[in-house]
């Protein structure tokens, strides 16, 4: 196997040789100067269809440049377009790719190669492993995640879009919503209800869809942050094969939790969304106020806040690299990041004050309402902050589980 020095190199110079590095200010450092460049503090994007399009095909673009080598997946074997390589040497490129001016990330994106490939990687059949796990892997197809529905978020288990099969084929009724990104991807995998006599975590099973399907309508949802990043998609008579079936019947519940897994286990704040430590530091300079006693404190907090994720980061880092499969500390790692981000809300609305409700096209200053109005959808997204809890009483703390009366009674008997 390639030693981590010789990957370094040579991962170096394919990287110089096909992107830029991120520019430094004229102290040489990779801190912004004020006032230059573009202001973008964004959790979710404020963007017509076609701009947001535009972000996605960068992204694309480049994990599909990296596939060419391997970069993408430098852990995963050869066979789906990886390269079998360590922990360490993917760690390696990542510090390396930071130090470059790569595209921003995309949640439609992070899910088909973080959630979406590696749970069909892991549960997929060989013909489904062969025809989606490296190309979702290198992004050239997009997947979305057809989970929610209005009556089941948190109790995703709820699921009521019924699939009836009709002899090769399955047939899709019902409603998903908050779909992230559905208006994008070509693929979809939706959690059905397959028997209503089982009580309801049993009578679940996963389908990869079609989006094109017939039948199959997407609706965009206007969110306050602006910009339309989610659906509602509607299921008439919609027909998948049954090849199109992931793991056994009925067991849904097993794949759902597959890529829930995968979803905490990527929610901790490696994706650059919104605004950092430094954006918020510079804006207390340039306001003068860095010396203010009160803001320092709240300054000092923030920076806190922000080393306590990152070190948990690293201890989750580390068991991985021990081979322990992350465990609540995906809920710790999730719940962190997302009271940083709200927290970097307050302490920027306090140096702000007025600025934040009004653009007096005063560069750095009412952009970050977009941070503002955006931070609070992580409290919800990849479970609650007190689903989150609900996990850390009872599988860290191991305080008594909640009373979950309807657990053992078939779906169809649920009050509904
Ligand atoms: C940014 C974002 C992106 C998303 N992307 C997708 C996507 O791509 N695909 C997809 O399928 N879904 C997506 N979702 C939906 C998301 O998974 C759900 O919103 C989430 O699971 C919560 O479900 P809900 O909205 O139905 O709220 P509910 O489950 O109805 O919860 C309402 C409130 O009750 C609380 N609550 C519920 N149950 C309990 C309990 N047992 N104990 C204590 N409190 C409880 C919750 O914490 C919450 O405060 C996304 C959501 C957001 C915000």
């Amino acid at each position: 196997m390639i030693d981590i020095e010789t990957f370094t190199s040579d991962a170096k110079e394919w990287l110089d040789n096909n992107v830029e590095p991120r520019s430094t200010n004229e102290k040489g450092q990779r801190e912004p100067t004020w006032g230059e460049g573009e202001f973008s503090v964004s959790v979710f994007h404020n963007l017509t269809f076609e701009e947001e399009k535009a972000v996605i095909d960068e992204v694309v673009a480049w994990t599909n440049k990296k596939a060419e080598i391997g970069y993408h997946k430098i852990t995963w074997g050869p066979e789906y377009g990886g390269m079998g390589l360590t922990n360490e040497h993917e760690k390696a490129f990542h510090k390396l790719e930071a130090q470059y001016a790569i595209p921003d990330g995309h949640e439609t994106h992070s899910v088909t190669t973080h959630l979406m490939a590696p749970t069909i990687k892991l549960l997929g059949t060989d013909q489904q492993k062969k025809d989606w796990v490296a190309k979702w892997a290198a992004a050239e197809e997009l997947c979305c995640q057809l989970f929610s529905e209005p009556g089941a978020g948190s109790d995703l288990a709820n699921v009521s879009t019924k699939a009836e099969r009709d002899g090769d084929e399955w047939i899709l009724n019902g409603q998903k919503v908050w779909s992230s990104g559905a208006q994008f991807s070509p693929w979809g995998m939706a959690v059905c209800r397959t028997d209503n006599e089982l009580a309801k975590h049993k009578g679940i099973t996963v389908f990869v869809i079609p989006m094109d399907a017939e039948g199959l309508e997407v609706r965009q949802i206007r969110q306050m942050s602006g910009g339309t990043s989610f659906n509602e998609v509607f299921f008439t008579d919609v027909r998948v094969p049954d090849t199109y079936r992931i793991g056994d019947l009925g067991e849904g519940w097993k794949v759902a939790l597959t890529v829930l897994g995968f979803e905490r286990g990527s929610s901790n704040g490696s994706t650059r969304v919104g605004g950092n430590w430094v954006q918020v530091k510079a804006l207390a300079q340039h306001l003068g106020v860095a010396d203010d006693p009160l803001i320092r404190d709240d300054l000092a907090q923030l920076y806190i806040q922000y080393r306590v994720m990152a070190l948990n980061n690293q201890r989750v880092a580390a068991q991985t690299k021990i081979g322990q499969a992350p465990g609540p500390e995906g809920s710790i790692s999730k719940m962190i990041w997302v009271k940083s981000m709200n927290l970097m809300s307050d302490v920027v609305t306090k140096i702000l004050g007025p600025r934040i409700t009004a653009d007096t096209g005063e560069w750095g200053t009412f952009g970050w309402n977009e941070h503002l109005l955006g931070a609070p959808g992580y409290r919800i997204a990849g479970g609650s902050d007190e689903i989150q809890r609900n996990i850390v009483g009872e599988r860290v703390l191991g305080l008594p589980g909640e009373p979950r009366v309807d657990k053992n009674i078939p779906f169809k008997d649920i009050p509904k």
